[in-house]
């Protein structure tokens, strides 16, 4: 397989995923930082899968990844699917290439075989949990083998991985972008990673940076969590004589309580947001916020303009905190955005699974007059919204007649039994004239007019109509949902409600 050398200067960065999981908010927060930073630099924004791990690897987590960005809106220029220069840019297709690099290194003296067992490390690790040592990873054992006497191991076919041959006694020094200068004694960074495994395949450690450096990345944007790792690869990439790319981590993303960003707190897959009715451009605008600064006094942004703002600069130390309120407001705000034919289209897949049409078959597609009813019931619904989930729960009743709830639920205040049902009998009168008012304001005089003749206050003479036709004491404009249904409908309602009240 052919592997494309160092690329050409300019900017050019990558998300590098392993698809192990499913896309969450810290992914995608990294994802749109490095998009970002491209767009906003004339760069190249790279999608790399790493792959390696096969044992946690899972095909329906690659399929989760271009849904998500698709679905975001977030185009890669170069990867997988788009093709470019640095092909494959996946890394179990370049398994040849990590092999060479890790025998170069072995070569140079920078790597040595380690022919330990799985069951010795993990003798080792017990051994010391049990002495409660502190220390952690490889004891190093094989680092002292002559190399003559490791050549005659290999020839002899010992399964074996190869490891970095960490420079002991020196310090590591590099610049994070952010954190400024990072130095890290080399005694204290993990011992002696694998970066060949026995079966040939690469560790993270080893097909990172090679690829980084073939696919001629310039910076590395990735999640703090990985700071660990940096001074490891900048010993790889000096023990290749190799330049390193400027690296830069990005503050943690939090919850509320201070801790690391997890399930515990809500949602954190993507899958999960856009199942809740969570539209991308909201979610896009929230995350763009997660440990970055932006403008004063201006809340929204599109993804273009994101990209014609964006800079290194405006990325904070601190944490991002997740803020699952914001979000809703965001989205609340990007559904009254959308007009009442969008907001209809995004919410139908909610509404056919809730079983809002054709008589409550649970998956059906509305007929044509129902989809129509479904649209011009968003103007009732868009103010109070925040996720397109909750729409087949506010409109149920504008598509069957909801059950006729226990008598008191009519009553207004101070009301008793009787005095509403002359109340209902009352708005029973006006349903014909309230289907056919052309406004909620012609329909608030025809209201008012009534309650003043019979002398009872238009809020009493409300309550058991609003209860009556949509089913609930508290529910989306009545108006409007007369208007929608219909003075037959709505008429039909009021009857079995005052036949229940009578009893
Ligand atoms: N494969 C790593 C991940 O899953 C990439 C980390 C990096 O960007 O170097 O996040």
């Amino acid at each position: 397989m052919e592997i494309a050398t160092k690329l050409p200067g300019k900017i050019r960065d990558r998300y590098a995923p392993s698809p192990t999981g499913l896309q969450h908010i810290g992914g995608i927060r990294t994802a749109l930082f490095n998009y970002l930073f491209a767009r906003s630099s004339g760069g190249k924004f790279i999608l790399r899968l790493e792959d390696t791990d096969r044992a946690r690897f899972d095909e329906r987590f690659v399929q989760n990844l271009y849904d998500t960005f698709a679905w975001l809106g977030i185009r890669w220029d170069e990867g997988p699917d788009a093709g470019g220069p640095a092909a494959p840019y996946v890394q179990s297709k370049r398994t040849a290439g990590y092999q060479q690099y890790a025998e170069e290194l072995l070569a140079a003296g920078r790597a040595y075989p380690c022919f330990c067992s799985a069951e010795r490390l993990d003798e080792i690790r017990r051994e010391r949990e049990a002495a409660h040592s502190g220390e952690t990873g490889y004891d190093r054992r094989c680092r002292e083998i002559p190399a003559e006497e490791a050549a005659r191991q290999i020839a002899a076919g010992e399964p074996h991985t190869i490891r970095l041959k960490i420079p002991l006694g020196e310090t590591t020094r590099f610049r994070d972008y952010l954190l400024g200068d990072v130095e890290w004694k080399n005694n204290d960074v993990n011992p002696d990673p694998v970066l060949l495994k026995s079966d040939g395949f690469p560790t993270y450690h080893l097909a990172n940076v090679v690829d980084d450096h073939l696919m001629g990345i310039s910076h590395v944007l990735r999640a703090q969590e990985w700071l660990s790792s940096t001074p490891l690869h900048v010993i790889m990439y000096r023990a290749f004589g190799w330049e390193h790319p400027e690296f830069c981590h990005l503050p943690m993303v939090m919850g509320q309580d201070g801790k690391k960003l997890s399930k515990r707190h809500g949602a954190t897959s993507i899958d999960e947001f856009r199942r809740q009715g969570y539209l991308p451009e909201a979610l896009i605008n929230y995350v763009a916020l997660l440990g970055c600064s932006w403008e004063e006094g201006k809340d929204f942004y599109t993804l273009e303009e994101l990209a014609e703002r964006f800079s290194l600069d405006k990325l904070n130390k601190a944490p991002g905190v997740f803020d699952y309120k914001k979000l809703e407001w965001y989205n609340g705000q990007y559904i009254r955005a959308k007009t009442s034919g969008e907001l209809a289209e995004l919410a139908l897949p909610w509404a056919v699974e809730a079983g809002l049409f054709n008589n409550g078959a649970k998956g059906a597609g509305p007929s044509a007059e129902e989809r129509e009813r479904f649209a011009a019931a968003m103007p009732l619904i868009r103010e109070r919204l925040t996720l397109l989930g909750e729409v087949p729960g506010k409109l149920g009743y504008l598509f069957a007649a909801p059950p006729v709830p226990p008598a008191e639920e009519f009553f207004p205040k101070k009301a008793d039994r009787s005095q509403t049902a002359a109340l209902l009998r009352l708005g029973r009168g006006l349903v014909e004239a309230l289907a056919a008012a052309t406004d909620d304001e012609a329909a608030e005089q025809i209201v008012k007019a009534a309650a003043e003749k019979e002398g009872v206050k238009p809020g009493d003479l409300l309550m058991p109509l609003r209860v009556a036709v949509t089913g609930a004491r508290v529910s989306p404009p009545l108006f409007g949902s007369i208007r929608l249904l219909g003075a037959q409908a709505s008429g039909e309602r009021v009857d079995r409600a005052l036949a229940a009240l009578s009893v």
